[in-house]
């Protein structure tokens, strides 16, 4: 990736090195959900509307232990301690995907009536209070809709590479895109206007609402890359592929059969390898939202 051309952003909060209970700011629900509640995770049930909405990244059953729960907190913002940490060129890395995500989204959303408002990553090791609960770095980055924030714990990163074999910084932005897709939908209203669908029994599986609504957050991070690239040429050799690479290794048929040799379409929270890459390349081959009307489709 090319990102001399990338600010970034100021939409952070470093919560590094605080543990795992730190940052109590208050509760702070009644965000763009309708004040979600406490969610376990485990066990299906309530708990899995906190999958569907928090755990962004990952399915749930049998990924190798990518679960996450969380309950209630605030967080206040904190200055980067930047000599303290070695991963802060991982940290301004995000920061400057961030920073393009406001950059493209914000024309966007206004050309469509919506106002744009920034949501606030917040770096995070291991563990930390979120307004969806304690978010749990085991779970994978994920997006809170109760307080607007993507939490990263950047080990991840690493994760990706070694684990799911999706080196590269492109595969880290895709990651980041897709989250801040999901940031998109809940000022667009698309969580709120599916939110029944998403507690009824009828989420799960693999045309369920869970799917549709992840595959669009990959659509979303092909739009994102689409306008990136358009106005700041992020894109060189092998990014995309890089990009596909990171879609594939967290479907959730790949990573079932990763877990537990099989794959169970049923339990589908974020849609296969392929419907992954496919959505995806969808939004990055014209850049239209449009086109990532993933609840319309018949075919996904
Ligand atoms: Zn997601």
């Amino acid at each position: 990736m090319d990102l001399n051309n990338l600010r970034e952003t100021g939409n952070y909060d470093d919560r590094r090195g605080e543990g795992g209970m730190g940052g109590f700011g208050g509760p702070s629900w009644g965000g763009g959900f309708g004040g979600f509640p406490a969610f376990g995770l485990r066990g299906g049930g309530l708990g899995f509307i906190a999958f569907v909405i928090l755990m962004l990244l990952f399915g749930a059953n049998g990924s190798g232990g990518l679960l996450d729960s969380v309950f209630n907190g605030g967080g206040q913002q904190q200055i980067a301690q930047s000599d303290t940490h070695s991963d802060d060129a991982q940290l301004e890395f995000a920061r400057k995907i961030v920073g393009s995500a406001e950059d493209v989204w914000t024309p966007i959303l206004q050309a469509r009536g919506i106002t744009f408002s920034p949501a606030t990553i917040t770096f995070y090791t291991d563990a930390t209070q979120t307004g969806c609960g304690l978010g749990q770095a085991a779970a994978g980055p994920f997006y809170c809709p109760n307080d607007s924030r993507i939490y990263l714990d950047l080990s991840f990163f690493n994760q990706l590479a070694d684990q799911f074999g999706a080196p590269g910084q492109f595969a880290q932005a895709y990651v980041i895109a897709h989250e801040y897709g999901h940031h998109i939908q809940n000022l667009i209203g698309t969580m709120n206007q599916q939110e029944s669908a998403l507690q009824g029994s009828g989420a799960r599986g693999a045309t369920g609402a869970s799917v549709r609504l992840e595959l669009q957050a990959d659509c979303y991070a092909g739009v994102w890359t689409y306008h990136a690239n358009q106005r700041f040429h992020i894109l060189q050799q092998g990014d995309v592929e890089g990009g596909l690479r990171a879609a594939s290794a967290v479907g959730d048929d790949t990573l079932q059969k990763e877990g537990q040799g099989y794959a169970v379409p049923d339990s589908f929270t974020h849609g296969t390898s392929a419907q992954r890459m496919r959505w995806f390349q969808r939004g990055l081959a014209r850049g239209e939202i449009s086109d990532c009307d993933t609840f319309g489709a018949s075919a996904l």
